[in-house]
């Protein structure tokens, strides 16, 4: 790949940054299918996110990804959103579009996309293990795949209702329930869904845990883990013991990555070989 003064660029602001996957597959699949695309990580302080917004702008950026801390606080320094931004509350991609800032999220389809892969989600019943952003979009990509009941786990209970509640008032036909992340009317409430997701940072590299006590889950459930790293969390190995099909969050991160690809290149890249870097890469 040679930059030159034609080059496009991309990339990602969070905080911290430098452990982003993005670079090693948008790069490869830039040079795969020979687009003069470069992708960069800007490590950006959260009071800094107008300035940054502002300069890529000016710098004639096609666009950008936005991650951990500042899906929802980009919101405010962009001049549209997408119909599924707005749902989820969060953006993780902005395109600008003859200079205005528009925000999309590509984390419910490529949620989506991934676990379907394995198991369809019309007319499951699913449980979601937290309620931030990764729990809002893996809410509205089950919704939107038909999914007949949520519901929804969380630490602190109101913010399990503030999502519950939102996502009654989007997808009516949907059956949501929540609750806090204890005690035997979750346990009970986990124990009815088939499908149960963990979209909490517990369990990440060097943290270890389970988000719920992995003897709650019953053989037979399909239990998915949002996170890549390590590729088999605590959780999905004690669910695996317990007789439950398991998948991480890797082929997630791929296809969020693939859709923003797209919004920016206007190509399709392959997810295969963009997940085939990344694995290779770690
Ligand atoms: P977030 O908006 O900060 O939300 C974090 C959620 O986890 C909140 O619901 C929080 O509960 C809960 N939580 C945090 N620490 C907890 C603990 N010790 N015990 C129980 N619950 C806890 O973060 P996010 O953007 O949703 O990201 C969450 C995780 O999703 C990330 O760590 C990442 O691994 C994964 N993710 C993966 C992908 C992918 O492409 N595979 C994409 C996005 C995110 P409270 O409300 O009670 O604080």
């Amino acid at each position: 790949m040679k930059i030159t003064a034609h080059t496009r660029m991309v990339g990602i602001i969070g905080y911290p940054v430098r452990h982003s996957l993005s670079p090693v597959m948008h790069n490869a699949e830039f040079a795969r299918l020979g687009l003069d695309y470069v992708y960069v990580a800007w490590e950006v302080h959260p009071g800094e996110i107008p300035e940054a917004v502002k300069g890529l702008r000016v710098l004639g950026a096609v666009g950008f990804n936005v991650t951990v801390p500042h899906k929802q606080a980009v919101v405010a320094e962009l001049d549209e959103l997408s119909e599924e931004a707005k749902a989820i509350g969060a953006v993780n991609t902005v395109r600008f579009e003859n200079g205005r800032a528009v925000g999309y999220n590509t984390d419910a389809s490529g949620w989506r996309e991934d676990i379907e892969r394995t198991i369809s989600l019309a007319g499951e019943k699913i449980c979601i293990i937290g309620a931030g952003g990764a729990a809002r979009a893996v809410a509205v990509g089950a919704c939107q795949a038909g999914a007949a009941a949520l519901v929804i786990c969380n630490r602190r209970f109101e913010t399990a209702e503030t999502l519950g509640e939102l996502l009654r008032h989007y997808f009516p036909s949907v059956e949501v329930t929540w609750s806090g992340l204890c005690g035997d009317h979750c346990r009970e409430l986990v124990r009815s869904c088939h499908i149960i997701v963990n979209a909490t940072p517990v369990g990440m590299t060097g943290k270890g845990g389970c988000p719920i006590p992995s003897d709650w889950l019953l053989p037979g459930q399909f239990v998915y883990d949002t996170i890549y790293t390590p590729a088999e969390t605590q959780f999905l190995a004690e669910a695996k013991a317990r007789g439950c099909r398991v998948q991480n969050g890797l082929g997630m991160l791929v296809r969020q990555g693939a859709k923003a690809f797209e919004l920016w290149t206007g190509v399709k890249p392959d997810p295969d070989a963009m997940e085939r870097e990344v694995r290779a890469f770690l």
